[in-house]
């Protein structure tokens, strides 16, 4: 079942999700080569809880950190640790906080100092198909089409959609209902209805879609060794169609 989401728990899902959207910001800022990731997840950590926060991952599942940070072939769920960026690396930060009870969940894929045109190419089309899927969300749009969206840009682009990983419903649980595959046929699944937030996030391969988990049992990376992005945001369905709540642009109340 899709859980709706009132208008008093959408205002806090808005909290949660302007905190990972800040978190992200200060991370981002960051980010340059030299800096280790796990230096990036205490800053992330330090921030979410100094502002009355609570981090998302940290304890999922046993996962160890506030924040996944991808790196190059990585997909997503790397471990923050002692690696060091290098200039031309492209790094994944996903991150996810708990307000009041309610989570927000979003990533951004970052060049670290100057990345080729290639990789500036792989950037553009991750966040072209985030927009392209978020786009679709209204009250009355199939969750597939949301889903075709995503797949169909990419695939335009020549590059691929992962199909191990998927997005998902978020609430009062990081992960609720439904699944929101990053291929599928427009018109299929459940309709969209106004209280509904989905975590929607494309992962873009350049090679092949397949992915292979490393010994360390969470790192995801691509089967082929080439690069990957991830692009993710948190959406509520509203009355006039969409409203990222975990959108960076902070200016706009
Ligand atoms: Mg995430
Ligand atoms: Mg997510």
């Amino acid at each position: 079942m899709i859980i709706r989401k009132s208008e008093r728990q959408l205002n806090k899902m808005r909290k949660a999700g302007r905190l990972v959207a800040e978190t992200l910001l200060q991370v981002i800022e960051r980010i340059e080569p030299g800096i280790t990731t796990g230096q990036l997840d205490s800053i992330a950590e330090r921030y979410i809880r100094c502002r009355g926060g609570t981090p998302s991952f940290k304890g999922y599942r046993g996962f160890p950190a506030t924040l996944c940070t991808s790196v190059n072939s990585e997909v997503v769920h790397g471990i923050p640790g002692t690696r060091r960026l290098k200039d031309g690396d492209v790094i994944s930060i996903d991150v996810g906080a708990v307000v009041d009870g309610y989570h927000g969940d979003s990533a951004v894929t970052v060049e670290v100092g100057d990345v080729s045109d290639e990789t500036e190419d792989l950037l553009e089309v991750g966040r072209g198909a985030l927009s392209a899927g978020i786009e679709k969300v209204r009250p009355g749009a199939y969750l597939g089409d949301v889903s075709h969206a995503i797949q169909a840009f990419v695939q335009h682009k020549g590059y691929s959609v992962v199909r191990a990983y998927a997005g998902h419903g978020i609430g009062r649980d990081m992960h609720e209902a439904p699944e929101i595959p990053n291929y599928g046929r427009a018109g299929q699944g459940p309709r969209l209805k106004t209280g509904m937030v989905l975590a929607i996030e494309p992962m873009v391969n350049r090679g092949t879609h397949e992915v292979k988990t490393a010994p360390d049992g969470w790192t995801v990376h691509t089967a082929d060794g080439e690069l990957s992005v991830h692009f993710e945001h948190t959406v509520a369905v509203v009355e006039d169609g969409y409203e990222v709540l975990t959108c960076r642009c902070l200016c706009s109340e």
